[in-house]
């Protein structure tokens, strides 16, 4: 869709300009700038105050050299990233992603999404994000322990539980946050619980949070379906990836009625018409640290080389990684009746897909809003380590329920009121940026 408003298109180009090669960045910015002309037109006290200038320009942007040492003894190299892009709500958050593809642009891209994400959260976080191009696959523990003390030695100079607080992401769970954090007690000299999010039960870390962003997930599709008065009951849905985040959405999926007839990651997809056999996919994924091969070695089918997308189902909730459903992927979704698809990774959708599934009809949730879950859950970690507390279960389930209520909703009401009736992209855009607006207006030009 190209950007009308004159003031919008200025700042498009200057963010074109100013930030070369940064492929996912740009699109990131553009599907946000595309939102915001009625804002704009409604609002001009943000052109006066450049706030869509200043929204696109991270805070503060740091990288730095992370050797460390390998099994054979051979100095390896990586690169780290944080960006901390804005924190007019709150401290910076956002989680680490340890890929062999991560590069500023990824990283500024997930940054970017994650300032109206949590904004949309209603707390008071600001949006930052990080990695780096290191990949934990097929390292020992002791070579990622290695990888992750190095990082955390420059890192920590830059976080804490008042100005930076990283989480996980693609390549980090629990083990890595581990490493991490028992670095950063070590170097600061402090038991500074709200540092990190994603910690282990027994050190910090908040029931749920696991869960968060998958749950969360199906929690926003949930409200979707409601809205046009259906549920999970009966319904076919496909996961792609296998990792945290599509693992959890399978089993909410499960526990609501429906049934997850294929996943993937990286290799190949699978398909289990009987319905996904969640403890054996976690068995394979989270214990043994297989492929999803492995999984098939005893149920259903691999099929390497084709497209998950191919699978026919009434939701897809892609989990994996950007880009990953392209403009063929979202036509064969909707030739085979797929009726909704919700955004468990950031940005997994491109922006030619998108026009296909909305141009069909297709009830579309963006990641900042159906993901954002995790970061919520995240909060309220922070929450229960500031007050030196542990919330159990349930209680912390209704509250991520309740919170992936009010995002919808809240998406809702906001794409009504801006003249867009029923477009989730619209909502989450305008009501997420709104909220950083208003405070950027009331602390001044800084
Ligand atoms: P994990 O590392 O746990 O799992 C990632 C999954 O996606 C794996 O199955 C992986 O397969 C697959 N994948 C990753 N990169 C690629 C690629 N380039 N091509 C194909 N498949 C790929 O990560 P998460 O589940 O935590 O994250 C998944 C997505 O959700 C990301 O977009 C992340 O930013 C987003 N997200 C995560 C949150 C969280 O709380 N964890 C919060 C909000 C969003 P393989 O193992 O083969 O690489």
């Amino acid at each position: 869709m190209p950007i009308t408003d004159s003031h919008l298109r200025a700042v498009h180009e200057e963010v074109l300009a100013r930030n070369p090669a940064e492929p996912e960045f740009h699109q990131a910015v553009q599907e946000v700038l595309e939102s915001l002309a009625p804002v704009v037109a409604r609002h001009p006290q943000y052109v006066d105050a450049a706030i869509i200038q200043r929204i696109c320009e991270p805070e503060r942007q740091v990288i730095f050299r992370v050797p460390w040492v390998d099994d054979a003894g051979r100095v390896r190299l990586n690169r780290g990233f944080r960006v901390q892009f804005n924190s007019a709500l709150g401290p910076y958050k956002g989680g680490l992603r340890f890929h062999p593809s991560a590069n500023l642009g990824i990283v500024k891209f997930l940054g970017f999404e994650q300032i109206f994400k949590n904004s949309l959260t209603g707390m008071p976080i600001g949006g930052g994000k990080g990695g780096s191009d290191f990949d934990p696959k097929g390292k020992s523990d002791r070579e990622v322990m290695s990888f992750c003390q190095s990082f955390m030695t420059e890192l920590h100079r830059h976080i804490g539980e008042e100005v930076d607080v990283p989480a996980g992401d693609i390549g980090v769970g629990g083990r890595e946050i581990g490493y991490l954090f028992g670095q950063y007690k070590r170097l600061s000299n402090r038991y500074e619980s709200g540092a990190i999010t994603g910690k282990g039960l027994t050190w910090g870390g908040s029931l749920v949070r696991t869960e968060a962003t998958g749950y969360g997930t199906v929690y926003f599709t949930g409200e979707m379906l409601r809205a046009r008065g259906e549920s999970f009951d009966g319904k076919r849905v496909v996961v792609s990836g296998s990792g945290n985040v599509a693992i959890y959405a399978i089993e909410k999926v499960h526990q609501l009625g429906g049934t997850v007839v294929a996943c993937s990651d990286s290799s190949g997809y699978l398909v289990d018409e009987d319905g996904i056999d969640l403890e054996l996919l976690k068995e394979v994924k989270e214990v043994r640290r297989e492929r999803v091969s492995a999984y098939a070695e005893h149920r259903g089918r691999l099929v390497t080389g084709g497209s998950i997308w191919d699978v026919p189902c009434d939701i897809a909730l892609p989990s994996a990684t950007q880009n990953e459903l392209p403009e063929a992927g979202a036509a064969a979704l909707v030739a085979n009746g797929c009726r909704y698809v919700a955004e468990g990774a950031n940005m997994p959708t491109t922006p030619e897909a998108l026009r296909v599934l909305t141009g069909a009809g297709v009830a579309f949730a963006p990641g900042k809003a159906a993901n954002a879950g995790g970061v919520a859950t995240s909060a309220l970690e922070m929450q229960q380590n500031a007050s030196r507390d542990s919330w159990t279960f349930e209680h912390t389930e209704i509250r991520l329920a309740q919170i992936m209520k009010d995002i919808h909703d809240r998406c809702a009401t906001t794409a009504d009121e801006y003249g867009a009736p029923g477009d989730y992209v619209v909502g989450a855009n305008i009501s997420g940026f709104l909220r950083v607006a208003d405070a950027m207006v009331a602390l001044g030009v800084i």
